[in-house]
């Protein structure tokens, strides 16, 4: 067995399973090995008083006696076998699993891995898996144990085998970082760290093998970005701009811009004036006002005898973008048109057609606008919005079809200026630092289930005033793991309320289908949007005055901003509820910080404390070149010693050398650059 082997040949792995784990992206011994774990338990061996509640631990016990099977109300089949940790009785119970009762003898000595809870004063370990083991080896598992990501078929139980018995072979594994950067910044050889992130012999170790994995992943990353801005910036401009006047597009604006506004807008013009190609980054808080700002840079551009694109994450935004460009932009004569992934044909043959004759202005999409039949007469300005959720490489795949554009990057999550700096090394910093006037601060409440009723409540009194709300879920459907879904929750207002119009919106929807649910939103056909985060980005519904978020633990203080930012975007007062039934402190005080402060930039901080700049690399979206390790590094050192080093690598040259040999191709690979 060598890495490239094929997975089933794979000891445990015949063709069936063979198949489960391609599904999952996984074809060769190398795949696999590459195949991290999603988190690790603790499987330190506890008492069960030691256990904690809904968490999982590892409780070496003695089968007290023969299991017994209950039948529950719901007429749910329940098998308890009773068991003792030496001092305190409890039992492990099975769900569904009639033949569990025979499947232990008293006497029997045993791990029970699961959650532990106290039932009537007895303590109960639900579900557990399970192993046995004889008086002499004490207990033989892996203290820290991996959890994967896996697909319906594969057990965890199966995947750690599997992995396991690779891990055993002895194995070539390419070093990819040279020996000298090992050594200087005393990394974890890439052996050692595969080994360690599957099956770590430590915590210590485990945070080793991360730290190594996070530090070839950001240093790939920045090396990119470096190579890419080699090819962008510094370019000298091709297109002349000579027409600056923008008192028509002013005098058309139903509202003054504010001074925030006004600055970048000098910037954005100053870099066009310039020599250079412009590649700038306006971040701004949630509502201070960036797509105007976009909008005059395209208004610019076609001004000057350009085509404008604009990319948007989401079909919703260029849906909402679209029409915003175009209440802004048509009045001066400039033809602007979206770009939908599934259009009928001949529409989207019309359009495509009139964008490679010059004929559309400015087009508006999303990664739709990046294929290959999207073709331009004279693409002079890209906009993207939200980039955080774009790779570089898609970025540069709109540019590429430009003639030298300019570029202007709007990011949806305004991060510490530190951060700004080392992620878009590639970009020069635009920042709109005041809100348009008039704006109330959104509200702010933390909750427990018990207020529930009263937030339906609330809920309703404000639709009845004529405004609309929005509750965000974690989950689409419901499932085991207790956490509110958008279905549930749909039903049961629904159910509640059967006089108002709940609409809902998830990811697992048909592009249309969320279009249109969307749509009837914003033209107030439906009063309440139950939803997942695809709410998050940017959308604008003025009349939206109430966003109540469903297990707010579960999202980070900068996605909660982004949230809120969806209400309080008009003159009415507007709220937002966190609902958390957490009872960890740190929670507490996490979700708190919310009530007490509404600048974006502070938010943005604390997270940066409170959770590593993880949050911000995208490591739970979509796009980004995948960041698996660098979201767990608290700090920001590694990113700047990263970058450090990039900048170094690049001066001297460094990638045509042998020892660089290795992450020269995996740059390549990744990112399709160099
Ligand atoms: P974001 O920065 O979050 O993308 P938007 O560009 O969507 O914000 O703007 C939020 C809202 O504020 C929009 O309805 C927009 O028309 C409005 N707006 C933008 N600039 C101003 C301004 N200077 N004065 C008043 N309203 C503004
Ligand atoms: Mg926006």
């Amino acid at each position: 067995m060598n890495l490239l082997s094929e997975i089933q040949y794979i000891k445990g792995v015949g063709p069936s399973r063979a198949k489960l784990l391609r599904s999952l992206g996984i074809n060769t011994v190398m795949d696999l090995l590459h195949f991290f774990p999603r988190r690790y338990l603790d499987l330190t061996p506890l008492n069960f008083e030691q256990g904690r509640d809904d968490s999982v631990g590892a409780f070496p016990c003695l089968v007290a006696d023969y299991g017994y099977e209950v039948l529950t109300r719901s007429k749910t089949r329940i098998v308890k076998i009773p068991v003792t940790d030496g001092r305190r009785k409890g039992s492990a119970v099975f769900f569904n699993q009639p033949y569990m009762k025979d499947a232990f003898r008293p006497g029997d000595k045993l791990v029970l891995i699961g959650k532990i809870r106290k039932n009537y004063g007895e303590y109960e370990i639900l579900n557990p898996e399970w192993q046995k083991f004889e008086e002499t080896d004490y207990v033989d598992y892996t203290r820290i144990c991996p959890v994967y990501p896996l697909t319906k078929g594969l057990t965890q139980k199966i995947m750690r085998k599997i992995i396991k018995s690779v891990l055993q072979e002895t194995l070539e594994v390419d070093e990819v970082l040279p020996k000298s950067v090992l050594k200087e910044y005393r990394l974890m050889p890439k052996a050692s760290a595969l080994r360690n992130i599957h099956f770590p012999e430590s915590w210590e170790e485990l945070k080793k093998a991360q730290e190594r994995f996070a530090f070839e992943e950001l240093l790939l990353f920045q090396l990119a970005m470096m190579i890419t801005r080699r090819h962008l910036m510094g370019e000298v401009r091709k297109n002349t701009y000579k027409d600056f006047d923008l008192k028509p597009f002013l005098k058309n604006l139903p509202f003054y811009l504010t001074e925030g506004q006004k600055r970048v807008v000098k910037e954005i013009i100053s870099d066009l004036k310039s020599d250079r190609i412009m590649n700038r980054l306006i971040q701004g808080d949630v509502g201070s006002g960036k797509t105007v700002v976009a909008s005059i840079a395209l208004y610019l551009a076609v001004k000057n005898g350009y085509q404008g694109a604009f990319m948007v994450p989401t079909e919703i935004l260029s849906i909402q973008h679209g029409a915003t460009l175009k209440k802004f932009l048509n009045p001066h004569g400039i033809k602007v048109e979206i770009l939908k992934g599934d259009m009928p044909k001949a529409v989207k043959e019309q359009i495509l057609g009139d964008l490679e004759k010059g004929r559309i202005d400015v087009v508006v999409g999303t990664h739709a606008l990046i294929q290959d039949n999207v073709k331009f007469s004279r693409l002079g300005m890209v906009v993207t919005d939200e980039q955080h959720r774009f790779g570089v490489r898609q970025r540069e795949a709109l540019v590429k079809k430009g003639y030298y554009p300019d570029v202007l990057v709007m990011s949806a999550t305004p991060i510490p200026r530190t951060l700004a700096l080392t992620i878009y090394s590639d970009l020069d910093i635009s920042v709109i630092d005041t809100m348009p006037e008039g704006r109330q601060k959104v509200e702010t409440y933390v909750v427990d289930e018990s207020m529930r009723t009263r937030v339906y409540k609330f809920m309703e009194s404000e639709i009845r005033k004529g405004n609309q709300a929005y509750v965000v879920c974690p989950a689409v459907e419901e499932s085991d793991i207790g956490l509110s879904s958008v279905e549930e929750i749909g039903r049961e207002l629904q159910d509640a309320f059967p006089h108002l119009r709940i609409g809902i919106l998830h990811g697992k929807m048909k592009t249309e289908e969320k279009d249109r649910i969307m749509k009837d939103f914003c033209d107030k056909k439906i009063d309440v949007l139950v939803a997942t985060t695809v709410v998050e980005v940017g959308v604008d519904v003025p009349s939206a005055t109430l966003m109540v978020v469903e297990n707010a633990e579960r999202f980070g203080l900068a996605q909660l901003h982004q949230l809120r930012g969806r209400v309080g975007r008009s003159n009415l007062k507007s709220y937002c509820v966190l609902i958390s039934g957490s009872k960890e402190m740190g929670v507490k005080a996490r979700l708190n910080f919310m009530m007490r402060t509404h600048n974006g930039f502070e938010i943005a901080q604390k997270d940066l404390e409170l959770r590593g700049p993880g949050e911000f690399l995208g490591v739970k979206q979509h796009g980004m070149p995948e960041f698996k390790f660098a979201g767990l590094v608290k700090d920001l050192k590694l990113l700047e010693t990263t970058k450090a080093l990039a900048g170094e690598i690049i001066k001297k040259d460094l990638l045509s050398t042998t020892e660089y040999r290795g992450i020269k191709r995996d740059i390549e690979e990744k990112f399709k650059i160099v």
